[in-house]
């Protein structure tokens, strides 16, 4: 998509701190934080959200899952991880291009699930 800050990161069109790259998969550092690890992953194609997973690009989102557990062992993540998709409003989605959160280096405190 023309217009999709993700896919102009995943070009390189916009600047990113990249962890990892693949032919399929994106990963980069967020630009705000919230723990001391925080990493996007993101499908090179543009999907909107884990909403728009289907039987045509499933094997999509699971690359960037394959890639999560290689940069998990890549980052030391060896004390653990979470791993989080906002998908629409409620979860408080804002970028509408499919991205997987790893968050990691701290206690996570308060869980939802
Ligand atoms: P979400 O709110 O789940 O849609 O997550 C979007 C994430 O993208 C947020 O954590 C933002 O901090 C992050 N973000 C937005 N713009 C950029 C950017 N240019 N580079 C890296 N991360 C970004
Ligand atoms: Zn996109």
């Amino acid at each position: 998509m023309s217009d999709c800050l993700f896919c102009k990161i995943a070009a390189g069109e916009i600047p990113s701190t990249a962890v990892y790259e693949d032919e399929d998969v994106f990963a980069f550092r967020d630009i705000n934080p919230q723990a001391p690890t925080h990493i996007l992953v993101i499908p090179r194609e543009h999907i909107g959200s884990v909403a728009e997973i289907g039987a045509d690009n499933a094997a999509l989102a699971a690359k960037c899952l394959e890639a999560v557990a290689k940069i998990a062992e890549q980052e030391h993540l060896d004390s653990g991880f979470r791993v989080i998709s906002n998908c629409g409003p409620d979860a408080g989605q804002t970028v509408f291009h499919l991205h997987f959160h790893i968050l990691a280096g701290k206690p996570m405190g308060e869980k939802l699930v």
